[in-house]
């Protein structure tokens, strides 16, 4: 993907994540990387549902603005950064503060539990980062452990993490883990959180080569 496809593709997933109301305000933040150690991201203090392709700046690994763009990258790149830094396959990062998502953030839970085939197979378990001080190196410590494993996660107290090889699978994952969080949310209303048998589990997986 050329760096002018990355602007476009970052614009239209944080109108996305704008339409969907998982972000309020200026919050969330998008990055893809464009090169070895360059990142094209969202800047501070702009909202997702507005993004202009050329204000969009490129930073290095370690958050070194490299130009590219009119504005300041937003303060929770580092976040991003540090999730790059644990896997070369990553290709792009979704920061957001979904509804449900959030709120099982601040109460502290992440989530887990094989209620549906689609989570056995895409998402089964959302783990909780914990809390950290915004724009400390203590963000990226928190969500390090997380990153070859998963491919989501809660931010303590904050909002929600997600990551892919590609920018249109960072952005799904944030729709599978709010669809989840909601879903999770009501069952927990009516005292309907139900598994799927182990054996169950286990042919899911099977036929399509996911678990561990
Ligand atoms: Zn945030």
């Amino acid at each position: 993907m050329s760096v002018a496809d990355a602007r476009a593709a970052v614009c239209e997933v944080g109108r996305r994540l704008w339409q969907r109301g998982m972000v309020a305000a200026n919050d969330g933040n998008i990055s893809v990387r464009v090169g070895p150690d360059s990142f094209l991201c969202t800047p501070t203090g702009v909202s997702k549902g507005n993004l202009r392709a050329e204000d969009l700046p490129i930073v290095d690994g370690s958050g070194q603005v490299l130009g590219g763009g009119g504005l300041l990258p937003s303060s929770e790149i580092r976040m991003h950064l540090g999730v790059y830094a644990v896997d070369p396959e990553v290709h792009a990062v979704v920061h957001a503060h979904p509804m449900y998502s959030t709120v099982w953030a601040i109460k502290g839970e992440g989530l887990s539990g094989p209620m549906m085939p689609e989570t056995v197979v895409a998402m089964p378990e959302v783990p909780l980062a914990p809390y950290a001080t915004p724009s400390t190196d203590a963000v990226p410590d928190s969500v390090k452990p997380f990153v070859l494993s998963h491919r989501a996660c809660l931010l303590e107290h904050h909002g929600a993490l997600t990551w892919g090889t590609d920018l249109e699978q960072a952005y799904l994952a944030m729709e599978r883990l709010e669809y989840t969080a909601q879903v999770t949310y009501l069952l927990r209303q009516i005292g309907g959180e139900r598994y799927l048998p182990a054996d169950e589990v286990a042919r899911l997986n099977a036929i399509f080569g996911t678990g561990r």
